[in-house]
């Protein structure tokens, strides 16, 4: 029997580990790691013993050894610990539990170290606030469901790993001291000591060092990538977040394709869940116009309709304005809606309102005639008729926009989306993935007054629209495309551009003149000029994808060390101030608060 003493470091077995057949042959253990309760019966003293690999419960009794029975009694919840003993089978077993048939009698105690301060209890559940949480991340994070979580995330991307390099993928590292790449958010920045006044990016993404190595010739990239984008306040975003990061030569969309679905199957497995069969395809101004919006969420219907002959002509005002303006009366079924209340309809009105509609119509299809916030209008028959097309049947309500057809659509994509939720509508154990395909080149952005980028400016026009890019931009189609898990867009790519003429053309139509072009992105233009293979690609959003696999409702539970909404540190109170010292020798000076609201 070893002494007490701090040869208890090595252990034989994890916690979880044990099972009856140590039991049975009475097997000698050693164990190491937390304590995670503690019950002292007087006489005896049970402890929960919890390491990377589970729990499992010892026993201390002072008749087998007195000493190290009086040392468990100093044993507090999180200290750290070895111990040796014996396991045998439970008197009273928990099947709760995996290891709850058996138990270790303890012969022997290490006190490795104490907890003097633990913030809060570490639980499966936790009431802690995430604040708290956030403080001490390294006791949060002993809870078993991050854990789990983070143990997935590993395995999540050894997955995708085995994929990548069983298909002859070059893991290679691009810089993190960079310069701009437009993904259309804010750069972080930092500033050179060397180059006083200059100042490195952080990347929002490696997307023209990807580009240069297909340029260089690797012709199948990846890279577990981090990604910074200073971002607004949004929920459930992070300021650097991960990405894989996959580019290919030669090679269709098709291509790239074939090589994700192989991840995500891997991936999905990994996660014990049945990938799916068949990953469908559609194009973005269907995704449009059945959902609203070009991340659909295809677990549930309620897809948007027009409203149909009856809704034009009626003499009511707003259908009959939004029409003559070119838009659209549309709407959707809200199954069961006929019963909602009048708070019901209020707030599904407020919720189209703040999407951006200027009201909303209801109409509810009852036995006894359709009632509708519009009856006097449009009168029974219409109501009727704009119902049925709709999809909205007896029981039901329909819910109809009239509005610019982009207004009309995002409000009842949204719409859609909140009412199905509020109303539990949609499965919880269906994966549905999806392509969406086939996207505008580039988008009108009404402030700039100019065309932008609809995914950024390197991706291929349709090579058989290289003629509308100077005429009409706003009809080209890009060669992008989206892949989207239950309604949440999980990765994104393109076919890119690989000729410089091509390039420029690109440029010109998103209004970044030769000289723009020469200083931010001629590097690129030149590796394009050096003998580009055509090429392209795509990031998939690596956090997210952990996220959903996991059930977690946040990617911060599955981020070891995640930032706040507000992209701060809890813990290490990043972003911090700095002394005099250092600004100087940044060449920085900081303006006052005031100065900074001045500006
Ligand atoms: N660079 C793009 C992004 O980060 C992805 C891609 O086009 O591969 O969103």
């Amino acid at each position: 029997m070893p002494e007490n003493g701090p040869e208890l470091l090595h252990r034989t077995h994890g916690c979880g580990e044990l099972s009856e057949d140590h039991a049975q042959s009475g097997e000698e253990v050693v164990l190491t790691g937390w304590v995670h309760k503690r019950r002292d019966l007087g006489q005896l003293i049970f402890i929960e013993l919890r390491d990377a690999t589970g729990l499992v419960q010892l026993v201390f009794d002072p008749s087998i050894n007195g000493a190290a029975h009086g040392a468990a009694e100093a044993l507090r919840n999180e200290f750290v610990v070895g111990v040796h003993g014996k396991v045998v089978r439970r008197e009273s077993p928990n099947p709760k539990h995996p290891t709850g048939t058996i138990e270790v009698m303890a012969d022997a105690l290490t006190l490795h170290n104490r907890a003097e301060s633990v913030p809060f209890p570490v639980t499966e559940e936790t009431e802690t606030n995430e604040e708290a949480r956030l403080k001490h991340r390294y006791v949060d994070l002993r809870r078993p469901v991050l854990q789990r979580n983070l143990r997935r995330r590993h395995a999540l991307a050894v997955s995708a790993r085995r994929v990548l390099e069983g298909q002859g993928f070059v893991e290679l590292e691009t810089p993190m001291l960079t310069r701009s790449t437009p993904e259309g958010a804010r750069d972080y920045l930092v500033p050179s000591r060397v180059h006083g006044g200059r100042f490195f990016a952080l990347p929002q993404s490696p997307q023209l060092f990807k580009q240069l190595l297909m340029v260089a010739g690797f012709e199948r990239y990846y890279q577990i990538a981090r990604c910074f984008r200073d971002e607004d306040l949004r929920a459930d975003r992070q300021p650097e977040f991960t990405q894989i990061d996959i580019e290919m030569s030669f090679v269709t969309p098709e291509d790239v394709y074939a090589v994700v679905e192989r991840i995500l199957g891997e991936m999905f497995l990994a996660a014990g869940i049945d990938p799916p069969s068949e990953i469908p395809r559609m194009p973005y101004a269907e995704a449009v116009r059945r959902y609203g919006i070009d991340r659909p969420d295809t677990r549930f219907g309620m897809e948007l309709q027009d409203a149909g002959p009856s809704a034009e002509g009626s003499g009511f005002k707003v259908f009959d304005g939004a029409v003559e303006a070119g838009g659209s009366v549309r709407g959707i079924a809200v199954p069961g809606g006929a019963a909602a209340s009048r708070k019901d309809l209020d707030r599904w009105t407020e919720w189209a309102k703040k999407a951006g509609a200027k009201g909303l119509v209801w109409i509810k299809v009852q036995d006894d005639g359709p009632a509708s916030s519009a009856l006097k209008i449009l009168g029974a028959e219409r109501c009727s008729a704009i119902a049925a097309a709709v999809g909205a049947g007896a029981g039901d309500a329909a819910l109809i926009v009239a509005d610019a057809t982009d207004v009309t659509n995002s409000v009842l994509g949204d719409l859609r989306l909140r009412i199905a939720k509020e109303r539990d509508l949609i499965p919880s154990d269906v994966w549905n993935v999806l392509w969406v395909e086939d996207f505008p080149l580039v988008d009108w952005d009404e402030s700039e007054q100019r065309w932008v980028a609809m995914h950024h400016p390197f991706t291929a026009p349709r090579w058989d629209q290289l003629d509308l890019l100077a005429e009409d931009p706003g009809r080209v189609r890009a060669q992008a495309y989206d892949i989207v898990l239950n309604g949440t867009e999980i990765g994104g790519g393109s076919i890119r551009i690989h000729r410089s003429d091509v390039q420029e053309k690109v440029f010109r139509a998103l209004r970044i003149g030769p000289e723009e072009a020469q200083a931010k992105f001629g590097f690129l233009l030149r590796g394009l000029e050096s003998g580009a293979p055509p090429h392209g690609g795509i990031a998939l959003g690596f956090d997210r994808i952990c996220a959903m696999l996991s059930g977690a409702d946040s990617i911060r539970d599955v981020i070891a060390f995640p930032k706040t909404t507000s992209a701060s540190c809890l813990m290490t109170e990043a972003p911090a101030d700095v002394d005099e010292r250092q600004l100087k020798e940044l060449h920085l000076q900081l303006l006052s608060q005031q100065n900074i609201e001045n500006k």
